[in-house]
């Protein structure tokens, strides 16, 4: 279960949680350790800057989350949600590492991997949109960034081009967890083989950025791992078009659009592609096509998902 109550009482020297295969291990490391650079940008809880290593010289993303202002707000759940998901899922591909957290009196600080690219967002912007070729590159990270993080009990909820980065190497980066949803693992005796349950998969409230959010959120609260594949739906359109599938002037419109399924495909989008976005743009989640039914899919013939590393290692076409 998730720990929501976690110790913000420490002050002073910090202790940084590092995250390994056996689970978090205590390494010495506080603020002091790190020359801090520009800042990388600003969300709603946090400022992201850039900060060197003074020791190995390794470039870093630090989260800096302001205490008082997320007990303010209430989003300490969120904060922590945000933690554990990357402890579990750190080092898999196409997920952002996260290598330390500590925090002193007034911060909590979460050390990250730099995506020196930025946000695929930025990308299709700078390009209008991104060809087939780019679209299968990033496409096949994303499919396999999403089965990554299913298969260890992760729904992220809230995918979309703000939250997908770009390293050095244009290998995408899967981040921000805070909505994420933790299942819980239990052992089957009989068999020995892991089931997952859901906590709560009834979301209580809207939860994802409105373009994305899948029909059955909107229509009966259900968001499970069928909501991630939906959004992958949305990125696959927008990364070809430009645009995300459903957008309006307003959420209420944008829901509507998306309850009624209306969207449509310009006169140049490939027809391979459409056949694949028709099969993962379906209103009931169960009928939607599943990761595997996606990866087996023409489209993505050429990728072979048996071989993560072939995937990871491709250069940008
Ligand atoms: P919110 O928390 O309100 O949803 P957000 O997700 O944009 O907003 P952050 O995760 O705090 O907030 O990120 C703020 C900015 O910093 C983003 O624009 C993001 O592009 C940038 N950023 C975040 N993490 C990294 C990283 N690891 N490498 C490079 N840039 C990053």
């Amino acid at each position: 279960a998730i720990d929501e109550e976690e110790d913000w009482s420490e002050r002073g020297a910090a202790v940084a949680v590092a995250p390994g295969p056996n689970g978090p291990t205590s390494i010495r490391r506080t603020v002091k350790d790190f020359e801090f650079g520009k800042d990388l940008g600003e969300g709603s809880y946090s400022t992201v800057v850039l900060a060197t290593d003074k020791i190995t010289k390794t470039n870093y993303a630090v989260k800096v989350l302001d205490k008082k202002h997320i007990i303010k707000e209430k989003k300490v759940k969120y904060v922590n949600i945000e933690k554990h998901a990357l402890n579990r899922l750190s080092g898999l591909n196409g997920i952002i590492s996260m290598f330390f957290t500590f925090q002193d009196k007034d911060s909590l600080y979460y050390v990250l991997e730099f995506a020196s690219n930025g946000e695929l967002l930025g990308f299709i912007k700078t390009y209008g949109s991104l060809n087939e070729d780019c679209t299968r590159h990033f496409g096949a990270q994303i499919l396999d960034a999403i089965k990554n993080m299913h298969d260890n009990g992760i729904i992220h909820r809230d995918i979309k081009p703000e939250n997908i980065l770009i390293d050095d190497k244009f290998r995408i980066r899967i981040t921000d967890f805070g909505t994420a949803k933790l299942l819980e693992r239990k052992k089957n005796g009989e068999s020995g083989v892991e089931e997952e349950y859901p906590l709560d998969v009834r979301a209580k409230s809207f939860v994802g950025t409105a373009e994305y959010v899948s029909p059955e959120l909107l229509e009966s609260k259900y968001c499970g791992k069928p909501g991630d594949i939906w959004a992958f739906g949305c990125l696959l359109y927008q990364m070809i078009a430009g645009k995300p599938p459903f957008k309006a002037t307003n959420e209420y419109l944008t829901f509507q659009k998306i309850t009624k399924l209306q969207y449509a495909f310009s006169a140049g989008f490939p027809l391979i592609l459409r056949d694949l976005i028709k099969q993962i743009l379906v209103l009931r989640p169960s009928r939607r096509a599943s990761i595997e039914q996606i990866q087996q899919h023409l489209f993505f013939e050429k990728c072979n998902f048996k071989d993560p590393d072939s995937i990871w290692n491709a250069k940008l076409p």
